[in-house]
């Protein structure tokens, strides 16, 4: 942080907060001080930020590579792909955009205000709160913060303490390139991170599990806080039996087992015939084979699962059904082999929990139809895939299911895509940024009319005693919408 926020800030990690102390309030007072002299809202302080934030990424590329390598076995690629690259870009559009996003939106008039101006104004919400999960450490971090600067608010930044080695290159080097009046860091776990809720915020972008969205979501309540909640889950890819094998091999396997398959947007488990599955588990021992060699432990290009906890959980998921590829972990290198499953139960742990982590169970269903009811009937996904050499099946999965996002005959590449936004739906989470969708999450769209102080005979129509003629022209001025804009 700027450093000056006490226990539980970023000055000071490894402390445990004393207890009946709250560590956080000096923090908080002095952001929300800053934020309420308006020295954040010009466009000149909001590129200040992002060129700090971008010069934070360049200085510290080595740093930030070689944290993400410590907490996940990223390769540099990898790293460069998902977190950095991403990071970057994120930073050169919104500076090149600021002045436009910034702009008043003019509105569309009725009559009855056809001399005022209508427009919607982009205003900063305040303090708004950050938090951040472990598995993409800078990208989930850094990609709100850019929304968050840009629309020019004040920003707390929680990140996760489970990706240590990054959260130390965030909280120790990113406050030396923002201004520390306007932004902090505070580190710590779920207790830490309760305590920090309980204080009042103008908005909070949360991206983590369904079940800490909801603990989120409720602390928030309690201040009629907006939330934007980034959350998780499994995502179905249907695999249609009018395909090619390989094609489709070599795209689930690099996006599922990409960062050790610890991806919330990953397809999590496959629906195919029992035709197609015979036809693609031999294209799927050969995409990983021809992605990460013969013994994938000695790839470079394969991550790790962060911690033993998560391992633990991932290996008692290798019980479910039958072992058709991989299934070799060992807890000591904290690896697991690319794995798929096969003869899994829907009853089975790993088809009732998000996978998070390289293993894909293949279930059968015979028809496309039964595919669609089965991802009918469960909560709906963050991202759902369907491959087909059919566009008319792509297209009913498309029209006959809902997700944060959808996918043809590809994996998640569309992240990489600023003007489509990422975001959940129902159990998937609420809201969505990236680009400028987040400019719009993190600023409120504040309605302005600004009429005149004059005018007063042409208004008198509008005051009661409302005569029979009175009435009429009012309905007609009001229904008149989408006149010119001024
Ligand atoms: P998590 O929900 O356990 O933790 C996320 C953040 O919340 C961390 O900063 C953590 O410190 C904090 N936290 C944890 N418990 C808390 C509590 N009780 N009270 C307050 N704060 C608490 O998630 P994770 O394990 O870090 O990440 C994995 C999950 O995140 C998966 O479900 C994944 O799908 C999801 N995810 C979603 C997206 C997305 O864009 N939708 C991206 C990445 C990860």
């Amino acid at each position: 942080m700027s450093g000056k926020g006490g226990k539980g800030a970023a000055e000071d990690p490894g402390s445990e907060p004393t207890l009946g102390m709250d560590p956080f309030e000096d923090t908080l007072r002095r952001l929300r001080e800053a934020f309420n002299t308006g020295r954040t809202r010009p466009a000149d302080f909001r590129a200040a930020q992002l060129e700090g934030l971008s010069r934070f990424l360049q200085d510290n590329k080595q740093l930030l590579q070689d944290a993400l390598v410590q907490d996940l076995h990223k390769s540099p690629f990898e790293s460069d792909v998902s977190e950095l690259i991403t990071s970057q870009n994120e930073v050169d559009l919104a500076l090149k955009n600021l002045q436009d996003w910034m702009k008043d939106e003019p509105a569309s008039k009725s009559l009855l205000t056809r001399l005022d101006s209508a427009f919607v104004r982009k205003e900063p919400f305040g303090l708004v709160l950050i938090i951040a999960p472990w598995n993409y450490p800078v990208n989930l971090t850094l990609v709100p913060l850019v929304g968050a600067l840009a629309a020019g608010n004040c920003v707390v930044l929680k990140p996760s303490e489970i990706s240590k080695s990054t959260e130390k290159v965030l909280a120790e080097m990113l406050p030396q390139y923002l201004d520390q009046s306007c932004f902090a860091v505070v580190l710590g776990g779920p207790q830490e991170t309760g305590r920090l809720l309980e204080h009042k915020f103008d908005y909070i972008f949360f991206t983590g599990s369904p079940r800490v969205g909801k603990i989120i979501m409720a602390a928030a309540a309690k201040h009629l806080t907006p939330v934007t909640l980034e959350l998780g889950g499994k995502n179905p890819c249907y695999v249609d039996d009018d395909c090619d094998p390989q094609t489709v091999a070599n795209r689930v396997a690099l996006f599922r087992y990409f960062n050790a398959g610890q991806t919330c947007v990953a397809p999590d488990y496959i629906l195919c015939s029992p035709e197609t599955q015979e036809r693609l588990l031999p294209a799927l021992q050969s995409s990983i084979t021809r992605f990460y060699g013969d013994d994938p432990r000695s790839s470079p290009n394969l991550g790790r699962i962060i911690n033993q906890k998560q391992f633990q959980r991932l290996q008692g998921l290798l019980g479910c059904g039958r072992v058709a590829i991989g299934g070799q972990s060992d807890e000591s290198d904290l690896y697991i082999a690319p794995t798929v499953l096969v003869d899994v139960q829907e009853t089975e742990p790993v088809m009732q929990e998000e996978i998070f982590g390289p293993i894909l169970p293949i279930v059968n269903v015979r028809s496309l139809d039964e595919a669609i009811d089965f991802i009918k009937r469960r909560e709906k996904p963050l991202a759902l895939y369907a491959f087909s050499n059919s566009s008319q099946v792509v297209n009913q999965m498309l029209d006959q299911t809902s997700s944060g996002s959808f996918v043809g005959n590809e994996g998640f590449v569309y992240l990489t895509l600023p003007s489509l936004p990422l975001g959940g739906v129902g159990n998937s989470g609420m809201g969505r940024y990236h680009g400028k969708f987040s400019f719009d999450t993190f600023s409120h769209h504040r309605a302005c009319l600004l009429s005149y102080p004059g005018l007063e005979k042409l208004k008198e129509i509008r005051y009661p005693p409302f005569t029979y003629w009175k009435q009429q022209l009012i309905s007609w001025a009001l229904g008149s919408q989408n006149c010119t804009l001024l």
